[in-house]
């Protein structure tokens, strides 16, 4: 018999949508079904109805302990919904999280918005009702509501609506049966999800080198820059390029997780940041080169996984540009940071492993070429002509070229398994090359 574990890692799932859509019954199914998912107990300025449970469906409270708690900054969102206030606890959120354990969220759509800011990793499921008759049938049946609120929820379920566009999932909530199967699904594949998530410990077990490198970078200071940078035409518009910024994260969590003591210099996108990873934000390639520069003594390696812009308009113009009539922009090119810090005498005991995206033909020795004239010990290559690698994807693949003369393939895989290789056969060629590493 299948023995599939229906235990899950911590994951955050924001479960929204108009009332009487669906949720609470959602919500409670997968708490249900999963032993470590807990279902967030909100607190409310609402009155208690029917059966209801102080600590089991909410925490009823006066307004003026409402007010108090939204002082201290106890909410990690809260929102006003039909007239009432509604939260939900930060602590709470975080402690379960942080104890391993999913967190089921059963809010309404400003709060699920919210929620998504302070958590980018949440994943936000819209209910959504089959039409807005068997809604009304649906809060009417319920009756928990007096005929003015159904019409108030009835009305308000349209502006909610048009949130839809901002949530991950949707489930149609006609038949409920489907609806049970469409929730559990969601939840089991965002449990197995890669990306963002750190590796299930069973990876281990299977050669933990390939994966953690062993603790091969413990007590070594690691440089990771990341992401695309931006150079400014004037106050508003920039000349800027396609990264993700998600290779140079999952550079970060892999060196973070062989050991290293990682600094990690991000260029402006929107993830979250590694965790325990010190991080610097930047914006233009010179700040991105003096961040290097203030960083790099002591550091014993210097990952350019970044995608740094070449070029820059010669100067940058005040305020806003007025549209039309066309403008011609004058270029220069903007400080190469390696050659920028060739002179560092820092540099002479930091070792370099390069990125590279090539198009068309004679990629590797196009790339190869690349690491010699950088003076990289190391280059990753991938193909930004290829489906499923390179700039905007979750995935990637390539070549790892070294200064020795070989090269290893990396085979299509996340990001984050591909970083995790990388960072793995870096430690692994410098400790027998004799480098730094011993
Ligand atoms: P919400 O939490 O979004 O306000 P509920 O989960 O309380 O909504 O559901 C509202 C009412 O509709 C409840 O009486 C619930 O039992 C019922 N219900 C939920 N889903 C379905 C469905 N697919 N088919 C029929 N009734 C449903
Ligand atoms: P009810 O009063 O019917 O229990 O809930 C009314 C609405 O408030 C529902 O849409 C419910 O999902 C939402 N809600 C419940 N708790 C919270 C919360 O903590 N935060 C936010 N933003 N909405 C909540």
């Amino acid at each position: 018999m299948c023995s599939e574990p229906r235990i899950a890692p911590g994951i955050l799932v924001v479960i929204a949508g108009p009332s009487g859509a669906g949720k609470t019954t959602l919500a409670h199914h997968l708490v249900k079904t999963f032993p470590d998912a807990r279902f967030s107990v909100s607190t409310t300025t609402r009155s208690l109805r029917g059966e209801e449970v102080h600590g089991e469906d909410y925490f009823f409270v006066e307004d003026a302990e409402f007010e108090q708690r939204l002082a201290d900054g106890y909410f990690v969102e809260w929102a006003e919904v039909h007239g009432e206030r509604y939260g939900t606890s930060a602590e709470w959120v975080r402690r379960t999280l942080a104890g391993g354990k999913s967190v089921i969220l059963d809010i309404d759509v400003q709060g699920a918005i919210q929620v998504k800011r302070v958590f980018p990793g949440s994943i936000l499921v819209f209910v959504l009702p089959p039409s807005p008759s068997v809604l009304m049938k649906r809060l009417v049946s319920r009756n928990t509501d007096s005929p003015g609120i159904v019409r108030n929820r009835l009305h308000a379920a349209e502006e909610e609506i048009s949130w839809i566009g901002s949530f991950d999932y949707y489930i149609l909530n006609d038949c409920l049966s489907n609806s049970l199967n469409r929730i559990e699904a969601i939840f089991m594949a965002e449990s197995s999800r890669l990306k963002n998530l750190p590796l299930p410990p069973q990876v281990r077990a299977y050669g933990p080198e390939r994966f953690h490198g062993l603790d091969q970078w413990k007590g070594s200071k690691v440089i990771v820059t990341s992401g695309p940078t931006r150079e400014f035409v004037d106050e508003v518009r920039f000349i800027s390029n396609r990264s993700s910024g998600l290779m140079g994260t999952g550079m970060a969590e892999a060196f973070r997780d062989g050991g290293a003591d990682v600094v990690f210099i991000t260029g402006p996108c929107c993830h979250s940041d590694p965790s325990s990873v010190r991080t610097i934000r930047v914006t233009s390639a010179t700040e991105m080169l003096n961040a290097v520069r203030r960083e790099i003594s002591g550091a014993e390696l210097l990952v350019m996984t970044a995608a740094v812009s070449d070029l820059r308009p010669a100067s940058r113009r005040d305020g806003k540009m007025e549209r039309g009539g066309g403008i011609t922009l004058d270029m220069e090119s903007t400080p190469d940071i390696l050659a920028s810090l060739q002179d560092d005498l820092a540099m002479e005991r930091c070792r370099v492993l390069a990125f590279a995206l090539e198009y068309g033909g004679e990629a590797l020795s196009r790339a190869s070429a690349k690491m010699r004239r950088k003076g990289a010990s190391m280059l990753f290559m991938n193909r930004g002509d290829q489906i499923g690698s390179g700039m905007e994807t979750h995935g990637n693949s390539g070549f790892i070229l070294f200064d020795n003369g070989s090269s290893i393939e990396v085979p299509q895989g996340s990001k984050r398994i591909v970083a995790a290789l990388i960072a793995a056969a870096a430690g692994r060629y410098l400790q027998e090359d004799g480098g730094l590493l011993n």
